[in-house]
């Protein structure tokens, strides 16, 4: 027998619950598939465990600093058993409130992996479903550096299972997961050493923020290794041994993570039988209105070659379904000015055009704001951190098209300009606005 649905969504992921609960708003009858745990990467292994990681860096950090401000404090090492019981317990919630928001909403939950059968009806272990609509939101899932010895060390998803902070551990990988795992895991007492292939952090980032990133990581005391390209990885006498292509080789690693990048969960849902397309990394093909190539199947985050951000795969599936349920049919996701973070030891918030990006398309009609400044929170007991703030500007009225901070506090900084860029704001609009005094984030409307 076929159960007949309005939408099929496979995956409980962040735009899987979106989209599912969106259209159950909107009176459809739903079902999602999940073999895993309810609420996806985010919830389980990504967003939610790493920050919970993080906050106990910043805390770890904060320590030493209370000492320096004059606290008779003894700094104590993480009880990772009360971490751990804490944090499962907030996720714990999380899944909690996920399964009553979709019992609350008539929203089937399918405990299966999903797969189209050649007819496009949906295979759910031995059930067969069928809907007008389909949603694909499968994410990814890490993969390992193409290397001899790939299959030592641990990707991201081991992290979240790590009981205590290693010894020595190597990073392979520029991009956010190594960048914020180097932070989190030295402030939590391990060295760090990262391996980079190429030869600046975050090749995405604005440059100057990207030098600053890489002053701050050597500044804590984490090695950062450029050009090198790890070619073989295997265990020796005193932990893990790695060697790379310019002829190096370094011993007596205890952990190894590969972060180098993430592989869409496309390749067992029989896509090319029913005609989604994919691209050459194996993404599900979309245009502008998450439409894949066959009529009445859609894709939303991970899956697809959008920004990999929890926000984006929300954002892309709500406005899907305002779109097929709500009776709004120019309902799409903007993707044009998509703030994000880095949680590393300060933050980095950036939205918009890095310098180099807006040279590249508006030329001389580019003007760019720096601040470089310590900010007072470590200033006061005379440490030498230090802040950058960046404004890429555009036009006469100097419209600002990029904003790029590395700081206390940019992650929580970053969300109210991301409004004010978004809506059109221009250096003078900032001008033009108070300082907040004495802050970190007034030096953004005093630059000049
Ligand atoms: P996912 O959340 O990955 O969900 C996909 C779901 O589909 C999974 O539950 C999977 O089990 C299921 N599935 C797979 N195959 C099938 C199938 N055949 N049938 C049914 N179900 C299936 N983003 C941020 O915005 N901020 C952050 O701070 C942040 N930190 C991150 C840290 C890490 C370590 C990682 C790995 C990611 C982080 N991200 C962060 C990215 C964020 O987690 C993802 O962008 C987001 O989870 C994507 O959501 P999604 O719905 O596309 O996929």
């Amino acid at each position: 027998m076929t159960d007949v649905y309005d939408l099929i969504v496979l995956g409980a992921g962040s735009g899987g619950i979106a989209g599912a609960v969106r259209a159950a708003r909107h009176g459809a009858r739903v079902a999602v598939l999940e073999p895993g745990a309810i609420g996806g990467t985010c919830v389980n292994a990504g967003c939610i465990p790493k920050k919970a990681m993080w906050l106990a860096a910043e805390l770890a950090q904060a320590q030493h600093l209370a000492r320096d401000y004059g606290f008779g404090i003894e700094t104590g090492v993480l009880d990772w058993q009360h971490f751990l019981a804490a944090r499962r317990r907030y996720i714990g919630n999380i899944h909690r409130s996920y399964a009553e928001r979709f019992d609350g909403l008539g929203i089937e939950r399918v405990a299966e992996r999903g797969r189209f059968a050649d007819d496009g009806t949906i295979l759910a272990g031995d059930r067969t479903l069928r809907a007008a609509h389909v949603l694909i939101a499968t994410g990814g899932r890490p993969k390992r550096l193409h290397c001899a010895g790939q299959q030592h060390g641990m990707v991201s998803d081991d992290l979240f299972g790590l009981e205590q902070a290693p010894r020595r551990v190597a990073i392979a990988g520029s991009g956010y997961i190594a960048v914020e795992f180097a932070g989190v895991l030295h402030a939590l007492g391990s060295q760090v050493e990262i391996y980079v292939r190429g030869t600046r952090l975050f090749g995405v980032l604005d440059h100057e923020l990207s030098d600053s990133l890489d002053a701050a990581l050597r500044q804590d005391g984490i090695v950062v290794r450029y050009e090198s390209e790890i070619v073989n990885a295997e265990p020796s006498a005193h932990g893990y041994r790695l060697d790379c292509g310019d002829g190096c080789s370094e011993d007596g690693y205890d952990a190894l993570l590969w972060a180098v990048g993430r592989v869409p969960n496309t390749g067992d849902l029989n896509l090319a039988a029913v005609g989604v397309g994919v691209d050459g990394d194996g993404h599900v093909q979309v245009d502008d209105r998450q439409d894949t190539t066959r009529d009445g199947v859609y894709a939303v985050g991970d899956v697809t070659a959008a920004p990999a951000l929890t926000p984006v795969a929300v954002a892309a599936a709500r406005r899907l379904m305002d779109r097929i349920f709500g009776g709004d049919p120019d309902s799409k996701l903007d993707f044009e000015w998509i703030p994000t973070v880095v949680f590393s030891h300060p933050p980095i918030g950036t939205i918009g055009l890095t310098e180099a990006d807006a040279r590249t398309r508006f030329g001389e009609a580019v003007r760019c704001y720096r601040s470089r400044f310590r900010p007072m929170r470590t200033a006061l007991p005379d440490r030498v951190t230090r802040s950058f703030m960046k404004l890429v500007c555009v036009g006469e009225d100097e419209r600002i098209v990029g904003l790029h901070i590395h700081g206390d506090s940019a992650d929580e900084m970053l969300q109210g300009f991301a409004v004010a860029v978004r809506m059109g704001a221009t250096k003078r609009d900032f001008d033009d606005t108070l300082a907040i005094h004495p802050t970190s984030a007034e030096e953004l409307v005093l630059m000049s």
